[in-house]
């Protein structure tokens, strides 16, 4: 149990919102149906509403399939939409990624074109503030839309988790401390062996980007860059714990990260039968099962404007 929220902790799937006033009409429609149906963003001011894992937009706007230092991969899914700041984010790494050495980023998911839960894939990407970025640095930055399609990023990390694979680079580490080192993140998702790679040469100046970099399961094909509440979305609530709070200041090359590689792996033996709990918990609901009441308020506006 400990361990179940844990990984549901990490990944900020813990927050609740409370929901009045929605359209009885559509309070119980499947969110992702509703927001999977929506192929453009609103055109109210940008803002967004909820939590990570429980919320949705206004004004998002479409990374460009294609530019001078990125493209965008997976185009049918219609996912390169996201909260001007994360667009904004993104470009911006993609031109220091081509300072350090690469062609520039492959760009995965990032949000729907108004956020929401979605029908596949991600608990979270639903404000618009969550964008997975590949390991494969970019050869070609002139891919049709088939190739997009058809492409496979590579692992950077071994099968039995604990190490790194030969697609790993320090320019990865470069990559990954430059979006780490950006004021409007406020953490990056990566597998636990890439964060241990990079304790390995830490030194106190790396302390506030590094305790910023996540251990988290999967993200061996790509990572995660997640931002802080932009400016102007009171109904944003950020992600609890902090990093810091996480990391108790440091930068969390500690026990909680070797237990991904550890306990997580191989978990200790039970000498005796858990007691069985008194009552039964309540089985969490994955985003894909919520229905428009189960998302705030302004979700059922923004998904019908
Ligand atoms: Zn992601």
């Amino acid at each position: 149990m400990k361990r179940l929220s844990l990984l549901l902790g990490a990944l900020g799937l813990g927050a609740c919102v409370s929901s009045s006033a929605i359209d009885p009409a559509i309070a119980q429609q499947l969110a992702n149906q509703m927001f999977g149906a929506a192929t453009r963003g609103t055109s109210e001011p940008a803002q967004v509403y909820g939590s990570y894992a429980r919320g949705c937009g206004d004004g998002f706007v479409q990374l460009p399939e294609t530019g001078p230092t990125w493209q965008a991969m997976r185009l049918s899914r219609n996912r390169n939409w996201g909260h001007p700041e994360m667009i904004s984010v993104l470009q911006d790494l993609s031109r220091q990624a081509v300072q350090i050495g690469w062609n520039g980023l492959y760009v995965g998911d990032i949000s729907q074109p108004r956020g929401g839960p979605m029908t596949s894939g991600h608990a979270s990407h639903q404000m618009g503030l969550d964008a997975d970025i590949w390991m494969l640095p970019p050869g070609r930055l002139d891919l049709s839309r088939t190739e997009r399609e058809n492409l496979s990023s590579v692992s950077v990390r071994t099968e039995d988790q604990r190490g790194l694979t030969s697609h790993w680079t320090p320019q990865h580490a470069q990559v990954l401390r430059a979006a780490a080192s950006d004021p409007r993140v406020d953490r990056i998702f990566v597998a636990a062996a890439v964060k241990i790679e990079m304790c390995r040469t830490a030194t106190p100046a790396d302390t506030a980007w590094l305790q910023r970099i996540r251990p988290i399961q999967g993200h061996n094909y790509h990572f995660h860059v997640r931002l802080r509440c932009p400016a102007g979305s009171p109904s944003c609530e950020t992600q609890s714990p902090t990093v810091a709070e996480l990391s108790n200041g440091g930068n969390g090359c500690d026990d909680t990260l070797m237990w991904w590689v550890t306990d997580f792996l191989n978990p200790p033996r039970q000498t005796e039968r858990p007691a069985e709990p008194a009552e039964p918990t309540p089985r969490r609901r994955h985003p894909r099962e919520f229905v428009m009441a189960d998302l705030p308020r302004q979700c059922s506006e923004v998904v019908t404007r």
